[in-house]
């Protein structure tokens, strides 16, 4: 099949890197000439986010599908409108895309999520008590995009863009579920993850598999993931953010229709990794077993602050000695603060040896320039 896919970084990498054990050809469009899949694939430079760029690349190929969700919607519902496969469909893509159309669909659904207010430029109207997060209705990722206003005093620097105004959660973990369907109907969930934020950067720090949860919480965590893949009505794999909060509630944070930062550990940790369960599901092939091989954990390599330029990896020839430690890199050139550079999955027998090694794998490397 000739596969295309809109994005090229890491998500499309390591998708990539797994499906190339298949016999299909892999098309990329990205407007990086030096982006993560750039070497890996049929390359081409452009913007995901035009209209007719978007058009032309897609038109000659089996099945689109995106490792990125901002990307020109309205020109793969023209695809599918010519018949060509778009995985996820555009209609969902659309959803996802805008917090507000997101949240309107969590509340049409019945699938809980923070209680929220629309704020569409004006401040005056405003009803929601404080606390409270202010969230971009377009533009946000790795948490920005996202506010807490807490104090009157924050009320001045309240975004005057159209966003959504969300109850506080107050947070006891952050969890993941990761949920596939093919197009025959196929439905597969991954083992929940738990989440360890970096709260300077709200990036995803460590993940955890499988999450420290109660049998009642993980009987929430199946009837949201069920309710949402029926109620998306696309083939795709979905992460669904999790918080599960300090009385035991659950609350879908927000959804990506995409490959997962929350995923990476089951490239080792799963009988399959998402990567392979998104390809069966751009192909429609039977859904993989997604079991957990004991403990697994993932720990981000993110550039350091204050480095900025060619990347160096300081530490990894000491990672790489370590047993049941993985690690892979992005093909990324350079590193600036923040970036996701790659990311080091670890297996052990245990959640307490599995956080032991992962504080000391954090403590050996930085990625600096
Ligand atoms: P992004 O997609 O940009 O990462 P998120 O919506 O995931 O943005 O928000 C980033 C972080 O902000 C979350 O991981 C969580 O820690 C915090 N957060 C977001 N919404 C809420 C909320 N309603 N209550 C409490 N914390 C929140």
């Amino acid at each position: 099949m000739k596969i295309g896919i809109l994005g090229g970084g890491q998500l499309g990498r390591m998708f990539i890197q797994e499906a190339l054990k298949y016999d299909d050809e892999f098309y990329v469009l990205d407007p990086n000439p030096e982006c993560s899949c750039a070497n890996i694939s049929h390359f081409t430079r452009g913007d995901f986010n035009d209209y007719d760029t978007v058009l032309e690349f897609g038109q000659d190929k089996d099945v689109i599908t995106i490792e990125i969700e901002h990307v020109n919607a309205d020109a793969l519902e023209f695809l599918e409108n010519q018949g060509v496969k778009v995985v996820p469909n555009s209609k969902i893509i659309k959803i996802i895309q805008q917090k507000i159309l997101q949240k309107k669909f969590y509340e049409e659904n019945r699938i809980p999520s923070p209680e929220f207010e629309i704020m569409d430029g004006s401040e005056e109207e405003i009803k929601i008590q404080l606390p409270f997060v202010q969230k971009l209705n377009t533009g946000g990722y790795d948490g920005k995009g996202v506010q807490l206003i807490r104090s009157n005093e924050d009320w001045r620097n309240l975004w005057t863009q159209e966003s959504v105004l969300e109850n506080l959660v107050d947070i006891g973990k952050e969890l993941s579920v990761i949920v596939a369907k093919n197009e025959s109907g196929g439905i597969k969930t991954f083992p929940v993850t738990e989440m360890v934020a970096d709260p300077k950067l709200n990036l995803l720090d460590f993940n955890i598999c499988p999450g420290d949860i109660s049998e009642e919480t993980q009987n929430q965590i199946d009837v949201i993931a069920n309710q949402f893949i029926h109620s998306a009505d696309s083939p795709g794999l979905f992460a669904i953010e999790l918080f599960l909060d300090k009385t035991g509630k659950v609350w879908v944070n927000e959804t990506a229709p995409r490959l997962h930062n929350s995923g990476h550990q089951s490239q080792e940790g799963n009988a399959n990794s998402q990567f392979e369960q998104f390809y069966r599901v751009v192909t429609n092939q039977p859904l993989a077993d997604t079991d957990a091989f004991g403990f697994s954990g993932m720990l981000n390599l993110v550039g350091e602050d204050n480095f900025s330029g060619t990347v160096k990896y300081e530490g990894l020839e000491e990672v790489l000695k370590l047993p049941k430690t993985y690690v892979h890199l992005y093909g990324k050139k350079d590193t600036k603060p923040g970036r996701k550079m790659g990311h080091i999955n670890v297996l052990a027998d245990s959640r307490e040896e599995l956080m032991k090694k992962l504080i000391h794998i954090k403590s050996l490397v930085r990625v600096i320039a």
